[in-house]
């Protein structure tokens, strides 16, 4: 099977788009409609088809093997797209994007087989069309914004994007050590009392997740969560059509360390409930044992826009599923000082006003 794949129209050939609001491929160009895990087995079936037909024929299969994508000298790597012949350009965990020419999807299948074949995901729920909407309402009652970010042929650039995370489950024995103060009446002050307070429990968390891609800010990816796992399917790549995903490139070891962090603050303010008849209770050492964990690779649909200004990025990110968006914008000083001039303008004219009729009023 090649590893760079296209999603071709059994029927006319079209480059084939994964459907949010169906939940299934469609062609754009016929109409043609097809369930994603139906298309990736029958893809998979001829292929093998093939590469037995090859086999039997004694020509060695090698090529089939090959990553049909270049790597440059700059660690590039490109590919030339089967519909147009324009070159394409991603680098080491590019695993699906599209043809900047005729905006064919591309699939690079080699990032997701074997181990890098991600355990589920949750497909896009919100279309390109919701995630404008919502851009565009969060811009357009800003008037200090400089134009760029309301410029509707920028706005169309925003893209669908499957994020890579490890989602952990953990058993665990954690002791955490707290410092607990009481205030007691005494003459005509108050006196605090310190204790130390100490308290184990066996605790179980599940579907932790955490970023496993190092191009996405972890804030940023932290103030769109949650995603809803409830709604996850089994991975197939078809999903992937028409959007464009990395395979991750933080480790599972890693992206733990992360989940470690999240998981002693739980751990902390779930014991910190149990120390009852205290004024204040603070965790001040804590202790986590893990007794069982498991990390499973999840991708995650999310709606982004890059916007360059005066040299600075800013990002406006949508959660593909539920609709939660965060974004950043810089203050236009050009505008702002339009405005204050405007402002001070018409203050200026209302004095006037006022001391006028004053001066009508009172001569
Ligand atoms: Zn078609
Ligand atoms: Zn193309």
């Amino acid at each position: 099977m090649a590893n760079a794949f296209e999603y071709k129209c059994s029927s006319c050939g079209g480059a084939m788009e994964f459907d949010s609001a169906s939940q299934k491929l469609i062609c754009p160009y016929c109409g043609a409609v097809h369930d994603a895990a139906e298309y990736d087995a029958m893809q998979q079936q001829t292929a093998g088809q093939q590469a037995q037909q090859s086999a039997t024929q004694g020509g060695n299969n090698w090529s089939m093997e090959q990553d049909q994508w270049n790597v440059n000298e700059d660690g590039l790597y490109s590919y030339v797209c089967e519909s147009c012949g324009g070159e394409i350009v991603g680098d080491e965990n590019t695993a699906a994007t599209s043809c900047p020419y005729c905006d064919s999807p591309i699939i690079r299948n080699s990032q997701f087989s074997g181990s890098l074949k991600p355990d589920y995901i949750i497909p896009f729920k919100l279309d390109k069309k919701a995630a404008k909407a919502k851009l565009n309402n969060f811009v357009s009652g800003k008037k200090l914004v400089p134009k760029v970010f309301k410029d509707q042929k920028h706005i169309e650039e925003i893209k669908g994007v499957y994020v890579p995370f490890w989602v952990f489950d953990a058993d665990v024995y954690a002791e955490v050590q707290f410092d607990a103060t009481r205030e007691q009446p005494s003459g005509n002050q108050i006196e605090v009392g310190h204790f130390d307070v100490y308290r184990g429990a066996n605790l179980s968390f599940r579907g932790i997740p955490v970023d496993a891609s190092s191009k996405m800010e972890d804030e940023l990816m932290d103030s769109i969560a949650p995603f809803n796992n409830n709604e996850a399917v089994a991975f197939t790549p078809a999903y992937l059509a028409g959007y464009m995903a990395d395979k991750y490139d933080v480790s599972p070891e890693e992206g733990f360390l992360r989940a470690d962090e999240q998981l002693k603050n739980s751990v902390a303010s779930a014991l910190a409930g149990t120390v009852q008849g205290f004024n204040s209770v603070q965790a001040v050492a804590s202790n986590v044992n893990m007794i069982q964990g498991n990390a499973r690779y999840a991708l995650y649909p999310v709606w982004i826009l890059n916007t360059k200004w005066q040299g600075k990025q800013y990002r406006f990110a949508m959660n593909g599923q539920t609709g939660k968006f965060v974004g950043d914008l810089p203050y236009d000083k050009g505008a702002y000082n339009r405005q204050l001039f405007l402002f001070g303008g018409i203050l200026a004219a209302v004095i006037f006003v006022v001391l006028f009729l004053a001066w009508l009023i009172f001569r």
